[in-house]
């Protein structure tokens, strides 16, 4: 018996089982094998009747819009194959950004306090043999996702929505005027929050295998050294299986939660997460400074993040827009897609009642609710720079000294370029300034990474990073803009609308220094 079949044999529930379900799915992800479904199709006849405004499909981070639009008066309904809960594992987020639960009147400031299971501080940045910078207030708050979903669940429910539970999306029919689901409901908007696996979203990317991947294992556990500080990214050994291992650990309500998380390619020969669930093993003890013989496991945490180039997803067709994992508005570099719908909810929720107000339903006006966004797009060399290919041979500790080099530079600039990047903002003029220092203090450095990432991903990066110089000119301008677009008729309203919002979000101007 393996260390790993041993230890997750003891936890209530068949975890070994998860796993290794978990593996067979990436697996299958890894391998052009997956047969692409076909859940979606069209109609040309209107439906005779339509009856909801919106239909979520999903209810994890799918509760969060449902929720917000039924508050402000539009007929939603949720479908959820299994029964509305949160998981037991806090989502780590920062304070600032939990606020517009409040201003959305998702929750009043009282169950905002409940939803904070934890709060730590400080939280450290750390390679091997190089530099060690700490931050405060980022990412620090553990919420508490199984209070968290059962009171929008109760405030969905009081403001008129309606849940399906145990109802699993099998199929849709688009028609000129909305669609038609599991051949029983009926409405202008699906919203696919189904997370990565979604059926629809499989459909829309028509079985393409991932561009890479985030492998993440771990687990919340007592026994501990006392600690009240976390590590956000941390590395402490030298490129191991073709793979630069990171390390994340905070309190947690239950103890301490510690992950390893890596990213690669999509190639079938990569690490199972059994496999890296030994590494994880392996390496604990000496990252915490623990036996492992110490330690209670409360739980064992494992996923992985396909990712793709194509991000957001546009879906082909009208009536549908995918939110949450599914749409891939997710940063590459964090598997934080409940930071990332929060950050957005706000955009979201506003965009979609304009849509709906003015009808704009089209597979391309839809997709401007899910926009192109540069500083998203420019995080995709960040994740190859962080990884190595399955057969490619460079310096072992090549990405640490490149990390520990980037990370010394920003803390050299300050809290005004460390904060928003460790929260998954990347702005033009902070990393405009990264760029610079790094590559004249460390020049030999900076020039390894050309044939680590390709010349051709490194052309295609500067596409984007010349984009979001102008994405920052043109947000900055936009404000001249405002008394212009409200003359406008309100379809064209909604273009500029969304067209704003792209600009900002796309620049990182959605980050304000008190975050
Ligand atoms: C180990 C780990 C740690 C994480 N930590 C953090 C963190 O600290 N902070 C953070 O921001 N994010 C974190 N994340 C990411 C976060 O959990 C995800 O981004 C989030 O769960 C995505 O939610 P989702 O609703 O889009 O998709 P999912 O979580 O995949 O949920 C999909 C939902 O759709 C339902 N569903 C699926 N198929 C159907 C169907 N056919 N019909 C109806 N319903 C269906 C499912 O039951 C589920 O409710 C972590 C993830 C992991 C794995």
């Amino acid at each position: 018996m393996s260390l790993t079949e041993e230890i997750l044999s003891q936890l209530p529930g068949d975890v070994l089982g998860g796993l290794r379900q978990s593996d067979r799915i990436l697996a299958s992800l890894r391998t052009d094998e997956t047969p692409v479904p076909t859940v979606v199709t069209e109609n040309p006849q209107p439906l005779a009747v339509v009856d909801w405004d919106v239909i979520v499909c999903g209810g994890t981070l799918g509760i969060l819009i449902a929720c917000a639009l039924a508050v402000r008066g539009l007929r939603v309904a949720l479908i959820e194959k299994g029964i509305l809960r949160g998981r037991e594992q806090e989502w780590n987020i920062s304070r600032k950004e939990l606020e517009v639960f409040v201003e959305l009147e998702l929750l009043t400031e009282k169950e905002l306090q409940n939803a904070i299971a934890t709060q730590y501080n400080p939280a450290r940045v750390s390679f091997q043999g190089g530099v060690e910078v700490w931050v405060e207030d980022v990412l620090n708050i553990g919420i508490d996702p199984v209070y968290l979903l059962a009171t929008l669940k109760t405030r969905f429910l009081a403001v008129g929505g309606k849940l399906f539970e145990n109802t699993p999306f099998s199929e849709a029919v688009v028609h000129p005027n909305g669609v038609m689901l599991n051949n029983q409901f009926t409405t202008k908007l699906l919203i696919d929050a189904m997370g990565h696996l979604s059926p629809i979203t499989r459909q829309a990317r028509q079985g393409k295998k991932p561009d890479a991947l985030c492998l993440v294992v771990g687990s919340c556990a007592q026994g501990f050294p006392e600690n009240s500080t976390g590590d956000l990214l941390l590395s402490f050994t030298s490129l191991q299986n073709q793979c630069q291992y990171f390390w994340e650990a905070f309190p947690a309500r239950d103890g301490r939660t510690t992950y390893l998380f890596t990213y690669m390619d999509a190639h079938p020969q990569r690490l199972t997460l059994e496999a890296l669930f030994a590494e994880y093993l392996r390496l604990l003890p000496e990252y915490q400074n623990v036996e492992l013989n110490q330690l209670q496991l409360q739980r064992a945490l494992f996923g992985f993040f396909p990712t793709y180039r194509q991000s957001p997803l546009k879906t082909p067709w009208n009536h549908i827009l995918p939110v949450g994992d599914s749409s891939g508005n997710q940063s590459p570099l964090s598997f934080g897609g409940f930071g990332a719908m929060v950050r957005h909810l706000r955009r979201l929720t506003l965009g979609i009642e304009e849509a709906l107000q003015t009808e704009q339903f089209s597979a391309n006006s839809l997709a401007l609710l899910q926009p192109y966004q540069p500083s998203l797009t420019v995080t995709w060399l960040f994740q190859k720079a962080m990884s190595v290919g399955v057969h490619q041979k460079i310096d072992p500790e090549q990405i640490n000294q490149l990390l520990s080099a980037v990370f010394q530079e920003m803390q050299q600039l300050g809290t005004p370029v460390l904060k928003p990047f460790l929260q998954d903002i990347v702005q033009f003029s902070a990393l405009t300034q990264t760029l610079l220092r790094t590559g004249l203090s460390h020049p030999a450095l900076v020039a390894k990474i050309i044939p680590q990432v390709g010349l051709a991903s490194l052309l295609d990066w500067m596409v984007h990073y010349g984009n979001l110089s102008v994405y920052t000119a043109l947000f900055s301008l936009s404000p001249m803009l405002e008394t212009w677009v409200n003359h406008q008729p309100r379809e064209k309203q909604y273009y500029w609308h969304r067209l704003v919002d792209a600009w900002k979000y796309g620049s990182g101007g959605d980050y304000s220094q008190d975050n």
